[in-house]
Order: C-alpha cells, then structure tokens, then sequence
C-alpha cells in the first residue's frame, strides 16, 4: 500500500481528501487526513456574525462529515516534518511514515506579535473577526454600542481573504444605518497598502465607493503597536490614530510546524512551484491553500481552482508522467459591499481583477467590479456551494483557469 498523508482538513485538505479518494484504487493507496480541531468553520461566514446576520450555528459543522468513507481521520497535531525520512511525528509521538505528503494546514492570526494588542482592551475595546470567537465577542459589544470612532486595521499582508477587511468596513456602514446611528460613528480603514486593494484598477474602483459611502482610508498605515488604555494606534513613523472601537487582522502566519520542520519561509509558508504546487526542495512534498507561498490571494476560490489543478497533475505524477503547469493563480472572491449589494473580482498571477461579466461573457449573472444585488447572492449562496459541492470535492462547471473572455480592458 502507498500512503498520501494530508497535513490539515480545512478546505483544501479536506477537498483533497474526496477528490483523490475517488481516484486512486483503494487497494493501493490508504489516505490519512490529521488535524487536532474536530469542527470545520466556514471562515467566509465569520464576516457576517458581527452584524447579526449569521449565528454560530451558521458556520460550524464536524469535520467527520466530509471525510469521505476509506480516508482514516487521525485527530492530532503535526508536530513537525522529516522530509528525508518520509515521516511526521505528531503530538504525542506517533510516527507517521509517507509516500507522498501534502500540507494543507491554512494561515492563522497571530495578534500576540503586534504588542498592546492583546493587552488589557481584547475583546472589550479591540476585537478581531478572523476567529470564531472575536466575531461572536465582536457581536455581542455591536449590539450596545452607541458610536464613535471605528478603526479597522489591517496590520501587515499577506491575509487570508484581502477583501475581507474592506467587506466588513462597508458592512458596518450600512449596519450603523440600519441601526440610526451612522451619524455618530466615524468609520477609517487603516491600510499598509496604499490604496483600498492591492491592485491599482480594483484599488480606484472600491476607493471610490468607499469614499461614497464615507470611509476614510489611511493608506501606507504600518502599525508598530497599540496603546490599548491611550487607545490608539502608533505608526512606526510616529503618526497615531486615536479610536474608540478598533477592530483588528492581525499579523496572519503559516502554522510553526513548517519552521519546526524547516520548510517555511520567515512567516511560515512553504515555497512550492507556482503552477504545480510541488515543494521546490522535496519532490514528494505538496502544498496547498493558505499555507503555500503564492502571488496570489490566500482564499477558498484559489484553494479550490489549485485542488482542481493539483488532483489532476497528481495522478500524471504517480504514473510518471509529467505534471502540467496549469495552476496560474486563478482567484475570485465576493465582495460584500452592504444595502444587499455587491462585487465580484476574478483574476490570477498575471491578470489583476478587471471590470466585466462573470461567469458567462456579456451575460454574467454576476457582474465584475461593479456593484450588483445578483454578486450579494451570489455570495449567500456561496456557503451552501461551499458545504454541498466544493468541500464534497464535486467540480463546479467553472474552469481552474482564469479566463479573459467577459472582462473588459484596455
Ligand atoms: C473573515 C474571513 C472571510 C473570508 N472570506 C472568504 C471569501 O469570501 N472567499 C474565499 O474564497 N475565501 C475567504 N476566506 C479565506 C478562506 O477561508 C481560506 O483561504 C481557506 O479556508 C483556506 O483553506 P486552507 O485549507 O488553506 O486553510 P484552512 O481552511 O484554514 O484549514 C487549515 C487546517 O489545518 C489545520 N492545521 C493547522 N496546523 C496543523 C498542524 N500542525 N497539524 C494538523 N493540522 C493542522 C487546522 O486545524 C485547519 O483545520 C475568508 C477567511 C476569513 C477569515
């Protein structure tokens, strides 16, 4: 028997999981998925919660009922990796040995390494929504919060999920509204871009609609740490900014087995070949999802068009053949933009998110860098894809490559 050792069932270990389980003879090949956390987080839906438009209950289920029958689960920690051995050692000790390995174990906050942060205010005056707890802590202190000043900051990319920060930014400003309150709450998106996204045209496009809908954006903003009781924010430049509720991403990380193990870089993800996903050091040794260092987005869309690519390329692999190099980055993402709006980006390593017609050309439904009640549903169907098709590993009439049909450019 061969083993294939999955390092991490969040989305893209568990969609590999089913994928190759329906494609390699299980007479030969025994699949193992570890992982120390029992329940699955549609992490998309954390977004929601503070606005009280998802409970808990929306966006948790047990990771058991995704793994697919023939894929034995092992509940532990990899503690750290001996690539020239083949074997993991987990928590605890036990060994397991591999033929091929594929590490899947996502990116995390790290808000300990910004210092005043976690101080005396988490979760009374600074809060996160990232994790399942600062979204649930986050909800609870909206709820009576009678306004001032709202920093959200993002303190250094790569995150998972950029637009994130900018959905919740215009979620709180039709939230406020809702609840009458806009007026008395100042809302500011401190950025270390220098703009509202990382790419120029998509960066005019949402700068402008936030500037439409009040949002000022302190670009090239890099916070040295947070004086939680002064309440403000410090620059390493000196510049502050004072505030009343901070909602915070924190430094986002790789998990420390790759440092454990010496295979990440300095915030732990692990080098690969960009079109294949194979590590460049160890011909056995895969990475996917968040915990690969990539030129792209960290997201579940790219998660997904990589597992695409990769369940492919794996089975030309292992009988030899050579892999094509077909993964170009491909990412999209829903961006939330409050009133039951809008937008979509879609875009890869070379391409940056264009305004057009998605999927279809000139039809969509979903329209491209604009905003459109069709993109918001869209992105509350999403959870429902996510959990029926995408994380079952079925495929989705979408192609894994990006394609220019439908976009609009110069
Ligand atoms: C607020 C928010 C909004 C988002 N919105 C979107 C969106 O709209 N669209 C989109 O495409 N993406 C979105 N994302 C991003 C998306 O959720 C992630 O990119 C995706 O889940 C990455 O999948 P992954 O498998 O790489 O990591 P994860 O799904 O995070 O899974 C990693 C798994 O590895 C396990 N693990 C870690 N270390 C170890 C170890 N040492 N041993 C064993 N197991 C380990 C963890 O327990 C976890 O189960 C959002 C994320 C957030 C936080």
């Amino acid at each position: 028997m061969k083993r294939l050792l999955v390092i991490g069932a969040g989305t893209a270990g568990t969609m590999v999981a089913n994928r190759l389980r329906r494609s390699l003879d299980p007479a030969e090949w025994k699949i193992v998925l570890v992982d120390p956390i029992e329940t699955h987080y549609y992490q998309p839906g954390f977004l929601f919660i503070p606005f009280g438009m998802y409970q808990k209950s929306d966006v948790v289920k047990p990771k058991r009922d995704f793994v697919p029958a023939g894929v034995e689960m092992i509940k532990s920690t990899a503690d750290v990796i001996e690539p020239d051995q083949n074997r993991v050692k987990l928590a605890g000790g036990r060994i397991l040995n591999y033929d091929f390995l594929v590490l899947a174990t996502g990116t995390q906050t790290r808000p300990e390494e910004t210092p005043g942060l976690q101080g005396s205010e988490w979760y009374r005056s600074i809060f996160d929504f990232y994790t399942i707890e600062g979204a649930l802590a986050l909800a609870k202190h909206l709820r009576t919060w009678q306004g001032g000043r709202l920093v959200l900051n993002v303190v250094e990319n790569p995150i998972k999920c950029p637009v994130a920060p900018l959905e919740f930014i215009m979620l709180a400003d039709w939230f406020f509204h809702e609840q009458g309150i806009r007026d008395k709450v100042e809302l500011i998106y401190a950025t270390p871009l220098p703009g509202a996204f990382t790419k120029p045209i998509a960066s005019k496009y949402l700068g402008d609609i936030l500037e439409e809908k009040g949002i000022t954006v302190v670009p090239d903003f890099i916070v040295e740490h947070v004086e939680p009781e002064e309440k403000k924010l410090v620059h390493y430049d000196e510049t502050e900014i004072g505030y009343d509720l901070l909602v915070t991403v924190p430094l986002n990380k790789g998990d420390e087995l790759m440092a454990r193990s010496g295979l990440g870089d300095e915030l732990n993800y692990v080098s690969v070949d960009i079109h294949t996903l194979l590590s460049l050091e160890h011909p056995n040794i895969f990475t996917l999802g968040d915990a690969a260092a990539l030129p792209t987005s960290k997201s579940g869309s790219g998660a997904h068009f990589a597992v695409d690519v990769f369940a492919e390329n794996f089975l030309r692999y292992i009988d030899g053949l050579e892999m094509l190099p077909s993964y170009d980055g491909h990412t999209n993402c829903f961006i939330e933009s409050g009133f039951g709006k809008g937008l979509l980006i879609d875009f890869n390593y070379e391409v940056e998110p264009l305004p057009g017609r998605y999927p279809l050309p000139g039809i969509g439904p979903f329209a491209l860098l604009q905003e459109s009640e069709m993109n918001h549903w869209g992105k509350m169907m999403f959870r429902w894809m996510y959990w029926n098709i995408l994380l079952k590993g079925q495929e989705l009439p979408l192609p894994a490559r990006m394609s220019m049909s439908g976009k609009w450019h110069r």
